[in-house]
C-alpha cells in the first residue's frame, strides 16, 4: 500500500510534494521519499517514518530543514508500506534511481507486479539493489533504452509488465505518469495554470489548492514538460478495467474522488442501501467504527428506521491507522487505545455497528466488547465489504490465507468471535445497484477470481 505524487512547474515543489504526501498518509506510514530537479541536477531524500517527520527535520545544526535542500520546480514523491519483508541492509525506499541512455531518472510505483519471477529471468546477470518489484521496471527501462522514452516505456508496459502499476517518473526536463490497463490503483491529474500534478488520490490536490481535472486513463502514459507547460498522452493498451473496489469502499480517503466517484457520498449511499436490505428495526443507535465506518453509519441512519446516527465511539487521533501497522502485536496494542466510548449514551441501548470490512478481525471484537461493557443490550454488526477470503495480489496488504478471518472461519464463527448479536455483510451484487456498473471492478479478494491470470492466459 503506497502513495505516489508528481509535480511539474511548481514553485516550492518539494514543500508541496511533502504536503501532498502528508494528505495521503493514510495509505502508508513506514517510509517516504522525495526527489526534485531544477533541470540540471537532482536532489533527493528518503527516510523511515511519517512524511512531515522526515522532511521537516532540522539539518546543519538547526539552520535548515531537509526540504530546504530539495531544489527545483519538478518533483516526485512516494509513501511506502512494506509488502515484502524488509532486510535492514537494503534501501527499500522509493523513488528508485535509474540511468536511461546516460540520463539519470527516478521512478515511484504504487501497485504490485504479478510476474516478478518472469521479469527477473528476462534480465540475466541482474543484481538488484532493493527487494522491491518496482526496481525491475527501472532496470527494464535501462536495458531497453532507444532514446524515445515514451515509446520504450509503452512497449515495456504493453508487452512485459503484468499486475497493477501506477507510476510517476522524473527526468531532468519532464514528469511522466503511467497507469496500467486495469486501472486497479488510482491515479489522478490536477492543474492550476502552469502547474500540473498527478497523485494517487485527489485529497492531495485539495490540500495544494489544485483542481482535479481527470484521472490518468488506464493503459496510457501522460507526459508533462516545458514552460509554458505542455502535456502529451500516449495510449499503449486498451483498457481492461479492474478497479480496486476496496479503494472505493475503505482504503481511500473519504474526501477523495476515487475512480471519479466521490468516496464519502458513495459510502453514505452504501449505508442507506444496506439499511434497506438488512435493517435492524427499532434499534436505538447506529455507530460507525471511526473513521472509516462513519460515512456508512450516517447513510444508514438517514431513514430513522434502524437507529439514529450519534458519534458515541470516538477515535483517538494520536494512534495511527491499525490496518497499516507493521505487525499483529502492534495492531492489537493500538486497537485497545484507539477508541473512546461514551458510556452514558450507550447504556441500555440496542446498537447497530457499521464497519468497513473484516480482514484480520483485529478491531471488531475489541469495539463490540467495549460497547457491551458500556451497558449496550444488543450489538448488530453490519460490514460494508463482503467477506475477504483471498489475498490481494495487486498492492493491498492482505498477504496470506492464514491471516484472513473469513478464509478460516464461517460467518457464524466470526459473529461469535466478535461478540455480535447478528452479523451481515454488504453483498457483491448490491454494488451494481450503487454504481450501475456490472463488472469493471476488481473483486478478487472476495471471489478469488484473479484478473491477471485471465489476461496472461
Ligand atoms: Fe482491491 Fe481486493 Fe482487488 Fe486487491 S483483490 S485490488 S484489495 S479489490
Ligand atoms: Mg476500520
Amino acid at each position: 500500500m503506497c502513495a505516489i505524487i508528481g509535480l511539474a512547474n511548481a514553485a516550492k515543489a518539494a514543500e508541496r510534494t511533502m504536503a501532498g504526501l502528508h494528505a495521503m498518509q493514510h495509505r502508508a506510514i513506514d517510509y517516504a521519499g522525495i526527489v526534485t530537479t531544477d533541470g540540471q541536477q537532482f536532489y533527493e531524500h528518503r527516510g523511515k517514518g511519517l512524511a512531515r517527520q522526515i522532511f521537516l527535520k532540522k539539518v546543519d545544526g538547526g539552520k535548515e530543514i531537509v526540504l530546504d535542500r530539495l531544489h527545483g520546480r519538478y518533483a516526485i514523491g512516494h509513501l511506502r508500506y512494506p509488502t515484502v519483508a524488509d532486510r535492514p541492509d537494503r534501501l527499500n525506499i522509493q523513488p528508485i534511481e535509474g540511468l536511461y541512455n546516460g540520463t539519470k531518472f527516478y521512478l515511484a510505483h504504487n501497485g504490485n507486479l504479478t510476474n516478478r519471477q518472469e521479469l527477473t529471468e528476462q534480465l540475466p546477470g541482474l543484481r538488484l539493489a532493493t527487494d522491491m518489484d518496482s526496481e525491475l521496471i527501472v532496470r527494464l527501462l535501462e536495458r531497453n533504452a532507444t532514446g524515445n522514452i515514451v515509446r520504450d516505456l509503452g512497449k515495456i508496459c504493453a508487452r512485459t509488465l503484468q499486475g497493477s502499476y501506477s507510476l510517476v517518473l522524473l527526468f531532468p526536463d519532464r514528469l511522466i505518469a503511467v497507469r496500467d490497463p486495469s486501472g486497479c490503483r488510482p491515479l489522478s491529474i490536477a492543474r492550476n495554470g502552469n502547474l500540473i500534478a498527478v497523485a494517487s488520490e485527489t485529497c492531495a490536490f485539495e490540500t495544494l489548492g489544485l483542481h482535479h481535472v481527470r484521472d490518468v486513463k488506464p493503459g496510457t502514459i501522460f507526459e508533462v514538460h516545458g514552460n509554458p507547460v505542455q502535456t502529451n498522452g500516449f495510449c499503449f493498451a486498451e483498457e481492461t478495467p479492474a478497479r480496486c473496489l476496496f479503494e472505493l469502499v475503505y482504503f481511500s480517503h473519504p474526501t477523495s474522488r476515487v475512480f471519479d466517484v466521490p468516496a464519502s457520498t458513495f459510502r453514505q449511499q452504501l449505508g442507506e442501501l444496506f439499511e434497506v436490505k438488512r435493517p435492524v428495526l427499532n434499534a436505538d443507535l447506529v455507530v460507525g467504527v471511526p473513521d472509516s465506518g462513519t460515512a456508512f453509519a450516517v447513510g444508514w441512519g438517514r431513514s430513522g428506521r434502524s437507529g439514529r446516527f450519534i458519534p458515541v465511539v470516538v477515535r483517538n487521533h494520536y494512534v495511527g491507522r491499525t490496518f497499516i501497522a507493521a505487525n499483529q502485536a502492534l495492531r492489537d496494542a493500538e486497537v485497545a487505545q484507539k477508541f473512546q466510548f461514551d458510556l452514558d449514551a450507550l447504556r441500555g441501548k440496542r446498537v447497530v455497528l457499521l464497519d468497513d470490512s473484516i480482514v484480520r478481525l483485529t478491531t471488531l471484537p475489541e469495539v463490540v466488547a467495549r460497547i457491551k461493557a458500556a451497558g449496550a443490550v444488543e450489538v448488530h454488526g453490519r460490514i460494508a465489504f463482503p467477506p475477504v477470503r483471498h489475498p490481494c495480489l495487486y498492492g493491498i496488504n492482505t498477504p496470506s490465507y492464514e491471516e484472513l478471518a473469513a478464509a478460516n472461519c464461517s460467518n457464524e464463527e466470526i459473529r461469535k468471535r466478535a461478540g455480535l448479536d447478528s452479523l451481515e455483510y454488504f453483498k457483491l451484487e448490491w454494488f451494481q445497484e450503487l454504481t450501475g456498473d456490472g463488472g469493471s471492478f476488481c473483486t478478487a479478494c472476495v471471489t478469488g477470481k484473479y484478473w491477471h491470470e485471465k489476461k496472461a492466459a
